[in-house]
């Protein structure tokens, strides 16, 4: 069951800029900044603009530009920060079996070392 969205959360309130975040990507559809508590050398967030709290609350709600711009700025932070030859990991936690903390939809994207069998 998805959350309503609470424009309230932390990453409502980095897109409104009332707090700072470390942004390695913008345009109209996405948000990419560091995660202030990094599991990796390099751990950025992306995030779509929209208020979406999952994936399915995006895939069924979103536009398909929306959509397409939040898949494409995925792939431009990979490129930018050097994660494509080496190989990197993304990831999306939803819900309570997901633990997510931040119910506002976000990827992972995990780099810099090597990763093993799912999160370890
Ligand atoms: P989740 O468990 O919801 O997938 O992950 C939420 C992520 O957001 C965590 O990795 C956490 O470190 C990160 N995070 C929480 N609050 C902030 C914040 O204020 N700024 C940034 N940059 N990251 C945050």
């Amino acid at each position: 069951a998805t959350l309503p969205y609470d424009d309230a959360n932390i990453f409502a309130k980095i897109l409104r800029g009332e707090i700072p975040s470390r942004n390695v990507y913008e345009d109209e559809y996405a948000l990419a900044f560091h995660d202030i508590n990094p599991q990796a050398p390099i751990h950025i967030l992306v995030i779509p603009k929209g208020r979406y709290v999952s994936w399915e609350d995006f895939s069924a709600k979103a536009s398909d530009a929306e959509i397409a711009g939040f898949v494409r700025a995925v792939g431009q932070v990979a490129r930018d920060n050097r994660l494509v030859e080496p190989g990197y990991r993304l990831l999306a936690n939803i819900g309570g079996h997901g633990h997510q903390e931040v119910p506002h939809l976000h990827v992972h994207l995990f780099g810099g070392r090597q990763f093993y069998h799912m999160l370890a």
